[in-house]
């Protein structure tokens, strides 16, 4: 999902819960999370594809193009479960209550959205298959994404060869 499709949604969010349960911190901390998990795309793009500073191959990456490896460590339901028991041990402090709706709406959305594989944001799924980007996306999803990369690359040798063409004229 898009970051700014996650901000509206967390606003909303986060309205909601301040209404419920009248605690600003838990307020911020539902917004904050359900915003800057994403932050752990940072990662998988620097170890993908090394200190490279382009906004826009960034999102176009994730969009697009197969990656070797996805961690994406924070988007995981286990985390989820810890915060509940976490919720639960605290007498449902409202900062860990915050985080727990927070974390569960993003990724809830993101499963919905994202159609990569139904287990994707479970990290022993993705521990269990190494983390390879494949079994992330699914099936499906893989082979659109081979092939937008072959015909990428496709394009990429043509330009080459048209370009050797003209300089060699
Ligand atoms: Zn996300």
């Amino acid at each position: 999902m898009k970051l700014e499709q996650h901000i509206a949604i967390s606003t909303a969010v986060s309205a909601v819960f301040l209404m419920i349960t009248k605690s600003l911190e838990g307020t911020i901390a539902c917004f904050l999370v359900g915003i800057f998990i994403d932050l752990d795309h940072i990662f998988d793009y620097l170890f993908n594809h090394g200190v490279k500073i382009d906004l826009k191959h960034f999102f176009h990456t994730f969009k697009l193009e197969v990656l070797d490896n996805i961690f994406v460590f924070l988007h995981s339901w286990e985390i989820m479960i810890v915060c509940l028991v976490v919720a639960w041990l605290t007498d449902w402090k409202p900062v860990i209550v915050g985080i727990f709706v927070g974390g569960c709406i993003h990724l809830f959305l993101d499963h919905l959205w994202n159609g990569h594989s139904p287990l994707a944001y479970w990290l022993s799924y993705r521990i269990k298959n190494r983390f390879a980007a494949k079994y992330f996306y699914g099936p499906k999803e893989y082979r659109q994404r081979l092939k937008f990369m072959k015909r990428k690359l496709c394009e990429s040798d043509c330009n080459k060869s048209q370009n050797d063409t003209t300089n060699r004229s």
